[in-house]
């Protein structure tokens, strides 16, 4: 870096980015200071940084949103320089004025340039006058919904709303049938309204078999804007993304120039310094043409999915945006940018696949990640033992490989999927591998609708098999400890017995509660017969140490993953996580003939929408609680009439409380 114009640098994030721009300054030489709530006292970024200072309660209006603070902790602690991360205050531009106003560098681009952008109808109107193709659509002033829903009628269904102030596929709804426009823009106003304090809505045109494919550029101080070549996020659900990758499968030379061009268009007509990202849709329905992707925003700030596009060309993006920041130039002209092999990012969520990608919070009691595989990187926040808690971003980790092709890379992507093992909290790990698994996937033929179409499958955890079942029963009766493993003189002569066979039951409950009995007979030499989900199993451990087992099913010997804690096993098998609890024979009796709706995280109620006595369907939706700035719908479990409403709309509830209850059956 020139003459170290950046010696100091405060990070004004946390989790998995905080920790991944710390690790570049440490390397520039650059000392780093990170800022922290009250739940991260302990966090991973604030042990990794030279320094760290508190800025207020967990709520993140009271700590990382809060500008004037983290300013007064740069100043506090003579940091030269603050690098804002994505999502909090990366696109506050009049954040940036203050930065700037107490003589400090905002790591990213101007305040000018991030208020072009802020809007997603002033931008697409900005681009219109820059010659990039904006998507068909209604960017005006007018608000009342029935203009707008003649406007949707002229752009011609299926239509987009979308809140213009949104931003993580928040306050966004699709219609198909003009009978739903009027609730789904209320939707979209109040999620707008919730999370941006702008209920302001634009409406585009749906675009048909849509694909996701962004742009990442660059620009410096001295009027120098290139590109870094695409990424392709169509794997989205509920409108955000999960898996991305570079380059975008089978992209055509030509649209590849063309839409590098259209986003160094758009950067230049913003003077745009630091990086950026330009996201384009594609209408894909007749694969990917020159002539078929409109600009839908920029994002003025590094994205989460930039570890791919750094795979594919071999460069630091943050270490880039540093010496941008510091006044160097580009460290490439264009040509000077090549594209090596293929990368895929998974991002790992505490998310429940099967119910809608609920958030999910817990202690991560087991945190494993790959190790020592190459082309597999992992950018995380949390260590084992950390909780993932309501208050920030469910992320744990972004699973980031590198293969010389696509084929490769989604092999790597298996295999390291295959070794992430998380116990402590629910996860899409599972759902990420039968993703990796899906045949549309695998042949490049994504667009952003795939993984809603096939929701169910890809969200069902298959049943857990004889196999996994007799792993959790061998561990939870201690034959998996490594042989000598205590000091106890009878644990080496485990396995011998005087007299017969030693048969002992374990006793556990699955996913959904059922009870399953398993029963081991001890046959000596760590040769067992397992007798679990109706199969007798010839199992023979073959090895085994703290983190699981290599075992003998029938002649075919294979590794699995096991955690053990206090209430159960989970076992990890074939990229799925199995939990098997320990029976609790006093919860069951306390569950018995409930028909509770409960909030499953805490969170606001946004929705009641029966009364004591309703006659409901099973699917309805009864009540819509917002929690991490996302509105989930609880469905009714069957046919039934209402009994009990337990909370109104505007009430804080924590997770586990009652809703409301249904009427018992007869
Ligand atoms: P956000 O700012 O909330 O991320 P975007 O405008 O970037 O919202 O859109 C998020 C996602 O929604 C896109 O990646 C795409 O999958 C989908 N989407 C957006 N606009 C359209 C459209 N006009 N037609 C079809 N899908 C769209």
């Amino acid at each position: 870096m020139t003459a170290n114009a950046i010696p100091s640098l405060l990070i004004a994030n946390r989790g998995e980015i905080a920790c991944r721009v710390i690790r570049t300054a440490q390397r520039l030489g650059i000392r780093t200071v990170a800022v922290f709530s009250d739940a991260d006292a302990d966090a991973l970024h604030v042990a990794m940084a030279d320094e760290a200072v508190h800025i207020g309660a967990a709520p993140v209006g009271e700590s990382y949103l809060r500008g004037e603070r983290i300013i007064a902790a740069a100043l506090r602690t003579g940091a030269d320089a603050i690098h804002p991360g994505y999502g909090f205050l990366s696109e506050n531009a009049a954040f940036v004025d203050a930065v700037e106003a107490a003589g400090l560098i905002f790591v990213g681009p101007s305040a000018v340039a991030i208020r072009a952008m802020g809007l997603k109808d002033e931008a697409k109107r900005l681009m219109q006058a820059a010659g990039v193709p904006v998507v068909p659509g209604y960017h005006g002033d007018e608000q009342d919904p029935d203009s707008l829903a003649r406007e949707a009628a002229q752009i011609g269904y299926p239509v987009l709303i979308k809140a213009r102030a949104g931003g993580g596929g928040k306050g966004m709804r699709r219609v198909d049938d003009p009978a739903e426009f009027t609730a789904a823009l209320a939707g979209a106003r109040r999620e707008g309204e919730a999370s941006f304090g702008d209920p302001h809505c634009l409406i585009e045109k749906y675009v048909d078999t849509p694909r996701h494919i962004e742009i990442q550029v660059f620009g410096d101080s001295h009027g120098n804007v290139i590109h870094l070549f695409e990424r392709d996020c169509s794997l989205q659900r509920r409108h955000q993304k999960v898996i991305e990758e570079a380059p975008a499968p089978d992209m055509p030379a030509a649209m590849r120039a063309a839409m590098g061009a259209a986003a160094v268009r758009a950067a230049k007509a913003i003077a745009y310094e630091g990086a950026g990202t330009v996201e384009f849709i594609a209408d894909a329905s007749e694969g990917l043409r020159p002539d078929r992707f409109w600009f839908m925003e920029m994002n003025t700030r590094l994205q989460v999915e930039h570890p791919v596009t750094e795979a594919i060309t071999g460069l630091d993006l943050v270490e880039w945006q540093l010496r941008v920041a510091a006044g160097e130039r580009l460290p490439l002209t264009q040509e000077g940018v090549r594209i090596d092999g293929h990368a895929i990012e998974a991002r790992i969520y505490a998310e429940d696949a099967a119910r809608g990608f609920l958030p999910a919070t817990g202690t991560l009691a087991h945190l494993r990640f790959p190790e020592g595989l190459s082309g597999v990187r992992i950018d995380t926040g949390v260590r084992q033992g950390d909780r993932i808690t309501p208050h920030y971003d469910p992320m744990i980790a972004k699973l980031i490989v590198h293969g010389p092709d696509r084929t490769s890379a989604i092999g790597l992507l298996r295999k390291a999927l295959g070794k992430t093992r998380i116990a402590g909290s629910v996860t899409n790990v599972a759902f990420l591998s039968r993703l990796a698994n899906h045949p549309r996937f695998v042949a490049g033929a994504v667009d952003t609708g795939l993984i809603g179409r096939d929701q169910e499958t890809l969200a069902a955890s298959p049943p857990a098999s004889a196999e996994a079942a007799a792993l959790a029963a061998l561990a939870s009766l201690a034959h998996l400890a490594p042989p000598n493993s205590s000091a106890d003189p009878w644990s080496s002569l485990r396995g011998f017995r005087a007299w017969g066979v030693a048969r002992q039951t374990a006793r556990f409950e699955d996913e959904n509660g059922t009870r399953r009995d398993i029963v081991v007979s001890d046959r000596g030499n760590r040769r067992f017969s397992v007798a679990a989900e109706g199969e007798t199993l010839d199992l023979t451990v073959m090895g085994a140490d703290a983190e699981g087992a290599r075992v003998s099913v029938d002649g075919h010997v294979f590794d699995a993953g096991i955690a053990c804690d206090a209430d159960g096993q989970t076992v990890f098998l074939e990229g799925e996580a199995h939990r098997f609890r320990h029976y609790s024979a006093v919860a069951h009796a306390e569950e018995e003939g409930s028909d509770r709706i409960i909030a499953p995280m805490p969170g606001l109620v946004r929705l009641v929408r029966v009364q004591a006595g309703d006659a409901v369907k099973k699917g309805e939706a009864l009540v819509v609680i917002e929690a991490m700035k996302m509105e989930h719908s609880l469905v009714s479990p069957r046919d039934g009439v209402v009994g009990e409403v337990v909370v109104a709309i505007g009430d804080q509830v924590e997770d586990g409380a009652l809703l409301l209850s249904l009427a018992p059956e007869n």
